[in-house]
């Protein structure tokens, strides 16, 4: 989500303007469910987890509705193709340009076309069995993103969220042929 709204964000730039974006909003098995957040910084202690997915989502629908939000599906695979990627879902099929997977470090992932970047997470206890996908500077192949604790980050809430903003910035310098790129709001000079 922290992703995709910096990519949202950057509507008004003439290089991001005709970009299609979408995000499949999946959220059954986030470690947000159960969390609880006294620790990160502009996050008013005792929000929870939950609220976070909820007012995640709303910020996205609210500030960038340009940003398609696809509820209740679940990647199956990803496939390479001329033009880009296939994305397969259990309800739907997608093609797009550039993909960013950002589903967590569990490792019961199975996502055709990405198990082969699976190696063991470097960054969190071994007895836990976590996985990263494979990556340098969160690239994993060609216009192939992994973002969040799955890029081999430990778990903790800003770290996750700021990967997703590097990954946005990322693709963002990409469209603007790779000068580099960012999106800042500023308040008004009185
Ligand atoms: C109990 C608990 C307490 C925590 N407390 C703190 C804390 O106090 N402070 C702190 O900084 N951090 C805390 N954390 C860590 C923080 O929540 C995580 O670091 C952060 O949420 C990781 O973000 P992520 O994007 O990598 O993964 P997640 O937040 O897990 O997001 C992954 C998303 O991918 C989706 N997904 C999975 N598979 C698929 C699929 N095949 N197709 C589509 N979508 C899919 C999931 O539904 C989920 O929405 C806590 C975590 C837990 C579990």
């Amino acid at each position: 989500m922290s992703c995709a709204l910096v990519l949202g964000s950057a509507k008004s730039k003439p290089f991001a303007a005709e970009k299609k974006i979408g995000i499949i909003m999946h959220q059954r098995a986030s470690a947000l469910d159960r969390a609880l957040f006294n620790n990160v910084l502009g996050v008013e202690p005792g929000t929870t987890g939950k609220e976070i997915l909820d007012s995640g989502r709303e910020q996205l629908k609210s500030c960038y509705p340009h940003v398609v939000q696809i509820e209740k599906e679940k990647v199956t695979s990803v496939l390479k193709t001329a033009e880009g990627f296939e994305v397969q879902t259990n309800k739907n099929n997608y093609s797009c340009a550039i993909v960013v997977v950002a589903v967590g470090p569990s490792n019961l992932f199975n996502i055709e076309g990405l198990n082969q970047y699976v190696q063991p997470h470097p960054n969190l206890p071994a007895a836990k069995q976590r996985i990263r996908l494979k990556n340098v500077d969160h690239l994993v192949d060609d216009n192939l993103y992994v973002a969040g604790v799955l890029a081999g980050w430990r778990s903790q809430f800003a770290m996750a969220a700021g990967s997703g903003a590097h990954v946005a910035t990322d693709i963002l310098t990409l469209w603007n042929n790779g000068a580099p790129a960012m999106v800042h709001d500023s308040v008004p000079k009185e």
